[in-house]
């Protein structure tokens, strides 16, 4: 017997998590963080379905959070055995987990002031920076294309899935009853038209699928188009004479956006003189792409030795990186002239926000969005429009113009999500839609019996399937 148990990501996107039970191994296929507001948060302090002592390896698509983030918390309550991914997802979640880590510690400290004041019990931190070593003690690279035995009765391979550097498409062949199952996991599948990384790999074998589905419902934007209005909102400011605020992901958007300014540079078409990139961890995570810089699309990466560029520091010699709070003080006296790339994303935490203090009231000032906006964060108030915003204890007046660029994506779009199962040469395999909002999922359900002719499921949480 083999069976895949589905614990997260199943009507949702957030908390990937399977278990994989044959008759001599158990493993678990990530074991990712919910996130969202604090009724889904909560979910990341249940007790796991399954003792963490008894589960043998883990088996990591890609460093998000949403695949990762509870890793600590496995090692936390007694998980020892190795956890597998590629070398560059290794890099990755030591930064990214040391900073969950830390923002986490800082959170239960907060919220234990409150609740002392309430007379209600302390509570602890999901995890520590000590649970972090533990866990990053563990890990065991394993390259792209390399077939790993894993146990008796489990193989696996990782291939390019080009969602953010290091990311996966997870084969695995499961012996069960004399004979194998092959299931393969999509991880988070890439999007052929983002920049730097390559297209997902096409798999052509399998009795089993997990698909994702984030973008099930619709295709993005042509990446020519985005291009182009990111390159004009930064002419615009040019004119105006104010900054450019770009608020960006540490991991992947922001390497994405360094890539397409020293492309500007680079053809003499930016017209900004400086740009900082003022977030320690973005500036670490680039130093990651750089060290993994042969992971790149071919494309992209004979541009930059075209330039004689050897990072994309040097693509970009405009740049200077801020890493002291001091430094990052210092460009709050440019009031034009420059873009600063900051994060969080959405605007709700980081450095980002004492930048918008600085500028959002500045009717010659631009501020350009990248990436999705959460609900309820100030980046989504903003985008839809919003006249003033809280920020830092304060109100501000928005003046500056505010600019949306839906194209960028680290996901496949619909068709490109349709284009990769057809990949598949055996109509009999099984396909299951994980990863997606309950109405994206059905949507491309519908297609992919429109347009390949089988019923693909949606699973429950909790339920469990035979390979
Ligand atoms: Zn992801
Ligand atoms: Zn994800």
């Amino acid at each position: 017997m083999a069976t895949l148990k589905y614990l997260g990501a199943t009507g949702q996107v957030t908390g990937s998590c399977y278990l994989i039970e044959t008759a001599h191994s158990r493993v678990l296929l990530e074991c990712g963080m919910f996130q969202g507001d604090a009724q889904t948060e909560e979910t990341n302090r249940r007790p796991f379905a399954f003792d963490p002592r008894g589960i043998d390896a883990v088996v990591l698509s890609h460093a998000h959070l949403d695949h990762s983030g509870l890793l600590p918390r496995l090692a936390r309550e007694g998980f020892r055995g190795p956890v597998f991914a590629t070398p560059a997802t290794h890099d990755l979640i030591a930064l990214m987990l040391k900073d969950a880590a830390h923002l986490e510690e800082k959170d239960t400290e907060w919220e234990n002031k409150i609740r002392r004041r309430a007379g209600r019990p302390a509570i602890e931190p999901l995890y520590t920076f000590e649970d972090v070593e533990t866990l990053l003690g563990l890990r065991q690279p394993v390259a792209y294309d390399v077939r790993y035995r894993l146990s008796e009765d489990i193989e696996f391979r990782f291939r390019d899935a080009g969602h953010i550097l290091g990311s996966a498409i997870v084969e695995a062949w499961i012996r069960r009853n004399g004979s194998t199952a092959k299931l393969v996991f999509s991880g988070d599948l890439g999007n052929k038209d983002s920049f730097l990384l390559r297209d997902p790999t096409r798999v052509e074998e399998a009795d089993v699928v997990l698909m994702e589905s984030t973008y099930g419902d619709r295709d993005h934007r042509a990446p020519g188009e985005t291009v182009e209005e990111f390159k004009q909102a930064l002419q615009a400011a040019a004119r105006s004479g104010g900054n450019v605020l770009i608020p960006a992901f540490a991991v992947g958007r922001t390497q994405e956006i360094l890539y397409l300014l020293g492309r500007f540079y680079q053809a003499g078409e930016l017209p900004q003189r400086a740009v900082f990139l003022d977030s320690p961890m973005a500036i670490a995570a680039t130093a990651i792409y750089h060290d993994h810089m042969t992971l790149f699309n071919r494309q992209e990466l004979a541009e930059l030795h075209r330039a004689d560029a050897a990072n994309l520091l040097a693509w970009l010699p405009v740049l200077r990186t801020s890493r002291t709070p001091e430094e990052s003080m210092a460009i709050n006296q440019i009031t034009g002239g420059a873009i600063i790339i900051a994060g969080s994303g959405m605007c709700n935490g980081g450095r980002i926000r004492h930048h918008l203090k600085y500028n959002l009231w500045r009717s010659e000032a631009h501020v350009i969005f990248v990436g999705f906006q959460g609900r309820g964060t100030p980046g989504r108030a903003l985008v839809d429009g919003a006249r003033r915003i809280h920020l830092l204890g304060g109100e501000v007046a928005v003046k500056a113009r505010i600019h949306t660029l839906g194209g960028f994506s680290a996901h496949a779009g619909q068709r490109q999500l349709l284009e990769w199962l057809r990949g598949f040469d055996s109509r009999h395999s099984k396909v299951y839609l994980v990863h997606g909002e309950p109405e994206k999922a059905e949507v491309l359900a519908g297609r992919i019996l429109d347009d390949l002719g089988y019923q693909a499921r949606i699973p429950r949480l909790g339920e469990t399937i035979d390979l």
